[in-house]
């Protein structure tokens, strides 16, 4: 809770230039809080473009990268491209990423530890099913996916770490803040103990303007990652949620 509130918003498959042009003009009216550090995260496509008009203070994240620097990959990007058109950040390890695109803990490993290599500020990604926590296995889960990650890390300074249990994603169904509170301790716990390191960790999954203050009030919620409310007005309410 200490230090500026970080709040991606994550705009996952949706964007046309209008809409960009809109989400932009939201963010230079504003007002937008000294106290947040804050990324956009458009399609790949639109990253260059984003970046040519955010205004200042608002970075701009890339939503996925592979992890090769270059050659016969069809399709992917490589964070030597992102960086070459200026571009700091990338999100890897999105739950739509791990499931849809059947992307493993070992491939997220190695694309955050490319990231990084590459200079890259890296949002690493983890949550469990509705499933795993229904049978206890929220621990377990989210433990395995972050040791994946934070195996293959050794500049925390450039990584924070997103918790968003998938149940909670696009479904309006939010942890409640004792929830949230409880799995980022855990893991705050687990990587001062097996990683002897302290980082940001946000959460992710339904964050709206109405629960943004209640959750960023908890004492290791550090900020959030957004997806359908950062296509919104209310996307400045939550980048305001702690004034
Ligand atoms: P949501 O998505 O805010 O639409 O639930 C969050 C995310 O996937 O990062």
């Amino acid at each position: 809770m200490s230090g500026k509130l970080f709040v991606g918003g994550n705009w996952k498959m949706n964007c046309s230039k209008k809409q960009a042009d809109e989400i932009i003009a939201m963010l230079v009216k504003g007002p937008l809080s000294k106290n947040a550090e804050i990324v956009i995260a458009p399609p790949a496509l639109y990253l260059e473009y984003v970046k040519s008009k955010a205004p200042a203070g608002v970075d701009v994240a890339a939503q996925n990268c592979y992890k090769e620097a270059s050659g016969a990959f069809t399709g992917e990007i490589s964070p030597a491209m992102i960086k070459d058109i200026g571009v700091e950040w990338v999100i890897l390890g999105h739950s739509e990423r791990r499931a849809i695109f059947k992307e493993d803990d070992a491939l997220i490993g190695a694309k955050v530890k490319h990231a990084l290599s590459a200079g890259l500020k890296v949002i690493a990604c983890v949550g469990e099913t509705l499933q795993e926590r229904e049978s206890n296995k929220t621990e377990e889960v989210v433990f395995r996916q972050t040791k994946a990650i934070a195996e293959n890390i050794t500049t925390w300074e450039n990584v924070v770490l997103a918790y968003e249990p998938v149940w909670a994603i696009g479904t309006g169904k939010t942890a409640s803040p004792e929830q949230a509170q409880e799995v980022h301790l855990k893991l705050r716990e687990f990587l001062k103990k097996d990683f002897n390191k302290d980082l940001r960790i946000i959460y992710g999954g339904s964050v709206t303007g109405k629960n943004c203050k209640e959750l960023s009030a908890q004492k290791d919620v550090d900020g959030f990652l957004v997806g359908g409310a950062s296509l919104k007005p209310e996307f400045i309410e939550i980048i305001n949620a702690r004034g």
